[in-house]
């Protein structure tokens, strides 16, 4: 099928709440373009870099989200044009992009990603970091991000009970940062899903699933 084709499929068989992120890191414009005409607006790549040189000739009213590991020095080269970073995962990361961002005068909304898989190789803090981030006053003081939400990735397993177990997890731990974070609520967003689990994703309570593979075709 064609990249337009997968997505109006894709567009049919989740709920309008939810968002989708076409995850086009690997492919080339002339594919995002045929998913633009399609309709998509919102793009995820995981380089800093491929997304800049994508964002600079594609048209301005797309949104990029960042869904790679961030370097914090690498952080100023998107700071201008970003819309949402999924994978925050420290202090020291949302200070550098509350710096960076502050520069371009604008507000880069951040999602806390959580580490709900059992491997080890997944990035992503506990939920104890992540409630201390919400509360901190300091980070009440950054004016240049707006967390709004968490990520999360589950375990690449074939078992999809230990799967819906992990995005729970990331759900439970959803709530229980809304229910601490009390003035300011600006928690909307639970990022979890992908072109293999999107649907158990969204039964688990999904708001916007990152999927790449089951629009653009397989990547190298
Ligand atoms: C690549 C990637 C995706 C998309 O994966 P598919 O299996 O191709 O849908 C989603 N989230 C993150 C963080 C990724 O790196």
């Amino acid at each position: 099928m064609s990249i337009t084709e997968n997505l109006n499929h894709i567009k049919a068989s989740i709920p309008s709440n939810v968002s989708l992120v076409a995850v086009s890191k690997t492919k080339p414009v002339s594919d995002l373009m045929e998913a633009y005409h399609a309709g998509q607006r919102i793009f995820g790549e995981n380089k800093i870099q491929e997304m800049a040189e994508k964002f600079e000739v594609m048209p301005k009213d797309i949104q990029w989200h960042m869904i790679g590991h961030v370097q914090r020095n690498k952080v100023k080269d998107m700071a201008k044009f970003v819309t949402l970073i999924h994978g925050v995962d420290s202090f020291k990361l949302l200070k550098e992009i509350n710096k960076q961002a502050e520069k371009h005068d604008r507000i880069i909304d951040c999602l806390l990603q959580i580490k709900i898989a059992s491997e080890d190789s997944k990035f992503g803090m506990t939920f104890e970091n992540a409630s201390e981030i919400t509360q901190s006053s300091k980070v009440l003081e950054f004016k240049n991000v707006r967390i709004t939400g968490v990520m999360g990735m589950a375990t690449l397993t074939n078992d999809e009970k230990q799967i819906e177990n992990e995005f729970n997890r990331l759900k439970f731990a959803f709530n229980a940062l809304k229910a601490l974070q009390s003035e300011n609520n600006t928690l909307n967003t639970i990022s979890m899903g992908m072109s293999g689990d999107y649907k158990l994703a969204i039964n688990c309570g999904s708001t916007m699933v990152r999927v790449g593979s089951s629009i653009f075709g397989k990547r190298n």
